[in-house]
């Protein structure tokens, strides 16, 4: 089944994930979560991209051929393709800040945005999945840079936190529309946080 993915404006895309256990409800939401993801053509979605603020995110860059990618899996090199999808429960994260690449990214809850972004080019990801094992991933490449943009979702955290203020400035009125539309959207039941502003 697929999912409605939440806009930028959906006060949803602001919280941080609740730790999640693997359970019917939980395996369910990641196979609607995957279909949504590639039925969006996506490399990657956020439990709070369809409005749940859980730590649960799918990844998928098999269908990328012109931006590589390599990963570890508990130490062993694996070919990616393969070990695509990746469905990741309470991720960590942490990133090899000594080689920073500026890459261009989008998100499926900014339909009209894609902005230069500067990540790290190689990153350390431990996480559940759903057989409830812990492993550790070693990424690089646009699956590190897939797996930094769907954690920081996971801990309200979005792409345009992570813009340069001139990018984001040149996009603000792009952003100010779409946080309307999604407002008007929602009705006037929920007005947004301050912290919403640009
Ligand atoms: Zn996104």
């Amino acid at each position: 089944m697929t999912l409605e993915i939440r806009k930028y404006g959906d006060p949803v895309l602001r919280a941080k994930g609740a730790r999640v256990t693997v359970d019917e409800k939980v395996r369910k939401l990641a196979d609607d979560m995957l279909e949504t993801m590639h039925a969006a053509n996506g490399v990657g979605l956020a439990a709070q991209q369809i409005g749940q603020a859980l730590q649960l995110t799918v990844v998928d860059v098999a269908a990328v051929e012109d931006r590589p990618s390599t990963l570890r899996i508990d130490g062993r090199e694996v070919d990616v393709r393969q070990a695509m999808p990746l469905i990741l429960l309470n991720p960590e994260i942490k990133l090899d800040e000594s080689e920073i690449v500026t890459g261009v990214e989008g998100c499926l809850s900014f339909p009209e945005i894609s902005a230069e972004i500067d990540r790290s080019h190689a990153v350390v990801v431990n996480a559940d999945t759903l057989d409830g094992k812990r492993v550790q991933l070693e990424a690089t490449g646009l699956l590190a840079r897939a797996l930094q943009h769907e954690i920081d979702h996971l801990n309200g955290i979005l792409f345009i936190d992570r813009m340069s203020s001139g990018v984001k400035a040149s996009l603000a009125s792009k952003l100010k529309r779409m946080q309307k539309e999604t407002q008007q959207a929602f009705g006037k039941r929920q007005k947004l946080p301050r912290a919403f502003a640009l």
